[in-house]
């Protein structure tokens, strides 16, 4: 597979290039340059197949002539290696669970995948240093995804009383390979800092420097692989529509990936919260991003989707063709409550706040549909939101061994302001360098 920048003015690289690179050079997104479908009989030969082959006939469609296959199947296992159980909650509609992995939101999956590869494909030279800028939830699923991976190590730049305390907790308890950095600013600031510190010659020289957020290709591959295995695991041959809760559009556009490579998935839903750029542009055809507004899904709190652009490459900016297989809607954080009371009233089920949006627009989907089933994309545990929940359902939430488990480990994190200087001095005092 040869990969091409989303704004089109660079030449293809190789998926290892753009593993490690993670933005093209003009500033685009990498995307594969061309997804030819599995055929029918490899599809049809998936049914009832669980999720590990799934995830492995589509790497090695889509990895197979760049990558071993004893490498793909590492990160595929590696990626996968947690239960993904698929839920009914009443006739028609399914809850994918993509939240049993170290970090309990389906990011992991993404992570684990990439961060086997880096460990395996990375060259000769000092140890890998992996920077992320995290407002949440990715520090904690990159810094887990490479714990424990031979010659890597891991910086996470947080904004300092900007993440919750169990957020926190999941990348300041690791020990010696990840550095947590509070920075004394916005989310922004971090991501500024890690731009900068890539564009820093001393820091380039001294480390092997790698990026981990959401827009490497490397974690949004990997995302596919569910899609399919959700497919396979329902085993039907009703119409399937999925429903994913959206906040840069990474994981929708793992799906519309997935359809093109011949996923037999009717029809594909984006659901959002009041952050609703993209069902406002598939209703009216114009795309006007905007500051993001706060809500209780605060993962999808995005006002700028990264990925809509991989989503208008797929489709080569054809609207029209887009509608043919995505619809959206948008829901308020009152919906969301009541989505959450409702579902834990009818079917003694826990839905987290993002989850219940998928769910809201699921409804709504099938609605419509009276032929088809749905499956909606659970992209976190409740009990990472606990709080929000338990007034929502007006019951407790129980909490997981694992998460129970990091609140009593030591927490370690250094304090910069929002300087390079700062922050090149920590790191490579850190690191050695
Ligand atoms: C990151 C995240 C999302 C949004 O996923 P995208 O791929 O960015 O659209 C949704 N829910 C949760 C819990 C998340 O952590």
């Amino acid at each position: 597979m040869r990969l091409v920048s989303t704004s089109g003015h660079a030449a293809p690289v190789s998926f290892g290039e753009a593993l490690f690179r993670g933005l093209a050079p003009d500033g685009g997104l990498f995307m594969p340059e061309r997804l030819s479908p599995l055929s029918a009989g490899e599809i049809d030969g998936l049914r009832g197949a669980g999720a590990i082959r799934c995830g492995l006939a589509v790497a090695r469609h889509l990895l197979g002539d760049e990558l071993e296959d004893e490498v793909l199947e590492s990160a595929v296992r590696e990626a996968l290696g947690f239960p993904l159980p698929l839920v009914p909650l009443g006739p028609r509609m399914h809850v994918l669970e993509l939240f049993h992995g170290p970090t309990l939101a389906f990011k992991d999956v993404g992570a684990r995948f990439m961060g086997c590869l880096m460990s395996r494909l990375q060259r000769s030279g000092p140890p890998l240093t992996v920077m992320v800028a995290t407002s949440g939830d990715t520090g904690g699923a990159v810094a887990h995804a490479f714990l424990g991976l031979p010659r890597t190590r891991v910086v996470v730049l947080f904004p300092e009383g900007q993440v919750s305390e169990r957020q926190q907790r999941q990348f300041t308890t690791l020990g010696d390979q990840v550095l947590a950095v509070a920075v004394a600013g916005a989310f922004d600031d971090c991501q500024r800092l890690v731009k900068a510190m890539f564009r820093d010659p001393d820091a380039r020289k001294a480390l092997a420097l790698t990026s981990a957020n959401s827009i490497n290709i490397g974690r949004l591959l990997p995302q596919i692989f569910y899609y399919f295995h959700a497919w396979a695991r329902l085993n039907r041959h009703e119409p399937l529509v999925f429903s994913v809760p959206s906040g840069n559009f990474g994981n929708l556009a793992a799906g519309l990936m997935a359809r093109e490579l011949g996923l037999p998935a009717a029809a594909l839903v984006t659901a959002t919260n009041a952050n609703d750029v993209v069902p406002e542009y598939l209703r009216t055809g114009f795309y006007e991003p905007r500051a993001s507004v706060r809500t209780l899904s605060s993962a999808m709190d995005v006002g700028a989707p990264s990925n809509l652009a991989r989503i208008l490459a797929l489709f080569d900016g054809d609207l029209a063709r887009l509608r043919g297989c995505l619809s959206g809607s948008a829901w308020s954080d009152a919906d969301t409550k009541k989505a959450m009371r409702r579902v834990f009233d009818e079917h003694g089920y826990i839905l987290d706040p993002h989850t219940a949006v998928g769910w809201l627009a699921l409804e709504q989907a099938l609605a419509g549909r009276p032929d088809a089933h749905g499956v909606v994309l659970a992209t976190a545990h409740p009990a990472k939101f606990e709080d929000i929940v338990e007034e929502a359902i007006g019951s407790s939430v129980p909490v997981p061994e694992g998460l129970a488990a990091g609140a009593t480990k030591p927490s370690r994190f250094r304090r910069i302001p929002p300087s390079l200087g700062e922050l090149k001095h920590v790191v490579m005092g850190w690191a050695g360098a």
